[in-house]
């Protein structure tokens, strides 16, 4: 069956602007796998030139910078959503067969509520900070400016096509930047939606798309940007890794990896299967936070298979082939190399599965082994293996010795079993008796560590990521500061080294704002005297 990428088309030009005067990079290749004929390479790279130039023009021009046209970009883009929803979904639908409810939990719905929780709290996150002062700067203005870095670059993953690039892009604009969006070519109906929808609600000059695979992924990333945001697997984040480093650019790299989940004896498996199975199978297993292998011991383990088939009987009948609420493996790459994991240990749920389709059921697969491949590889599928521990400690020792994942999950009621995974493993993050939910808190920052990513966003975290913390500190000329800094001046002596030990000296800080002014009014007077006195007598 032909794969819906391989006969995807795309343009390449810096086209005229559309109607409301946007631009769109669109590339003219005819995509069969990740390698995109390289002859139209000049014209890429002179169009990606001119993009980029145009980009930065608009930041220098400091439109950005203000807050009010921010807004009006995000509120543009949370229209975009709204007027679109129904076009969006049958992009999804399209391109991962995925049911309209989940396009509208974990795409529509979180796009907009991210949008709608930047909007309120924008013009508090915009303002400059103002952190505690020392005892030495108290008569100083202390601050942190809240600066954009510039044009950034956002690369799109595509099993979340349009969330996992705009959420991001979001960020980026509300933190005053200049945008380059990059939708994954690999879901072509979702990427030519982002390519021809958004830039018609976006400033043209400001956020341009730019659509292509590997090959003008490679010469976007020749350009220099200011910040570069990834989302997609570990191997094709060193090369965007190795890329910006070219140019020193900071970059946040949203990667994946295996994300274990541990269950122990304590918890209702009932519940603790249904959240266990719904994390693996939305968008059929193709999350990069799906629960990638079970750990328990045996007796857990054979209570999970009875109640798992209880559940996906509940959820999707008795064939679940024909149920309309399971997507499909995105492409026959992924679906051949997910077959070839399921030759791992046995089955002993699901199992079948339909080329023609791209179907496969949901499975899970016990007796596997520490080195088989499916316990090596992200699966990113619908299969789950089971590898059996004694306990908490077997589990942790097996959870250690692996990379770190982007998140872990903890089934138990024990408080001594949760502390001691929160206190012996590192992960992006924890979710404890539930799986993915932890993606949807916007107060929380999402991202890994290590292999699993660098960096985090979400709500607040996600303007910090795409915000220079600029620090400043003000003082004025008058005689009171210049009296009290004076003692660092030469000729150096020891009487003016003990008094400057004792203004810089660190000290608790001081209880509450008026309490330190009041102390800070008798401070100052209290030391000029003090310092008065001090070079009165290193002059005599
Ligand atoms: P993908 O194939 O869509 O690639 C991601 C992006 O990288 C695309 O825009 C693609 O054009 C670009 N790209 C691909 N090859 C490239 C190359 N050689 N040079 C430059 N750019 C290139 O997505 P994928 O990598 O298959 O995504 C799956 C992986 O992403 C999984 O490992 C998953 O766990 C991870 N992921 C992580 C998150 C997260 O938030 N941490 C979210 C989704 C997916």
């Amino acid at each position: 069956m032909a794969e819906n990428h391989t006969s995807r088309v795309q343009q390449i030009s810096i086209g005229p602007k559309n109607g409301d005067g946007t631009t769109v990079i669109d590339i003219e290749a005819e995509t069969e796998s990740e390698n995109v004929e390289p002859a139209t390479q000049p014209d890429i790279m002179a169009n990606f030139d001119d993009t980029l130039q145009l980009a930065r023009l608009a930041f220098a021009s400091g439109k950005t910078r203000n807050v009010s046209f921010r807004r009006k970009q995000l509120e543009n883009l949370l229209r975009c959503y709204e007027e679109h929803e129904n076009e969006i979904i049958s992009a999804l639908e399209a391109d991962l067969r995925r049911p309209k409810q989940e396009s509208l939990i974990v795409e529509t719905e979180f796009m907009k509520n991210d949008i709608k929780h930047i909007l309120y709290n924008l013009a508090e996150w915009v303002k400059p900070e103002k952190p505690d002062k020392s005892f030495v700067n108290l008569l100083d203005d202390v601050q942190i400016f809240n600066d954009p870095f510039g044009v950034v670059l956002v690369i799109g993953a595509w099993n979340y096509p349009l969330q996992l690039l705009l959420v991001p892009v979001a960020a980026a604009i509300a933190a005053g930047n200049c945008v380059v969006l990059k939708p994954s070519e690999i879901a072509g109906n979702c990427a030519k939606f982002i390519a021809e929808t958004i830039p018609k609600y976006l400033d043209n000059d400001c956020y341009p798309v730019v659509c292509g695979g590997p090959t003008e992924t490679a010469e976007l990333l020749k350009q220099r940007f200011d910040y570069i945001f990834y989302t997609g697997s570990p191997r094709v984040g060193k090369i965007v890794h190795a890329a910006a480093n070219k140019n020193l650019t900071p970059t946040t790299l949203e990667l994946g990896g295996k994300s274990p989940c541990y269950i122990d004896k304590s918890v209702e498996l009932r519940t603790a299967v249904k959240r266990i199975l719904w994390g693996k199978l939305i968008n059929c297993g193709q999350t990069c936070i799906a629960p990638d292998y079970v750990l328990c011991s045996k007796e857990v383990q054979e209570q999970v298979i009875v109640e798992a088939k209880e559940v996906l009987k509940e959820w999707y009948g008795d064939n679940i082939q024909s149920s309309p609420d399971l997507s499909r493996i995105i492409n026959q790459n992924n679906f051949q190399r997910l077959l070839g994991l399921m030759k791992s240990g046995r089955v002993a749920v699901g199992g079948k599965y339909d080329a023609s389709e791209r179907y496969i059921e949901p499975t899970i697969l016990v007796d596997v082994k520490q080195d088989d491949a499916i316990m090596e590889e992200e699966i990113f599928g619908p299969i789950l293996p089971i590898y059996t521990v004694e306990n908490a400690y077997d589990a942790i020792k097996f959870i250690n010795s692996r990379e770190n994942p982007l998140v872990l999950y903890i089934f138990t009621t024990e408080t001594e079993v949760l502390d001691l995974f929160v206190n012996s493993t590192q992960s992006g993050g924890l979710c404890v008796n539930d799986t993915i939910m932890h993606y949807a808190v916007d107060t929380l920052p999402f991202g890994g560590v290590g292999t699993s990513g660098m960096g985090s966003y979400h709500g607040k975290y996600g303007f910090d990521t795409f915000t220079h913390k600029k620090s400043c500190l003000g003082k004025n000329l008058a005689l009171l500061g210049e009296k009290m800094a004076s003692a660092r001046y030469p000729p150096y002596s020891d009487r003016k080294s003990s008094l400057l030990s004792f203004l810089l000296r660190k000290r608790r800080p001081l209880p509450n704002l008026y309490l330190s002014h009041v102390i800070a009014a008798g401070l100052g007077v209290g030391l000029t005297f003090l310092v008065n006195y001090y070079l009165q007598k290193e002059s005599n």
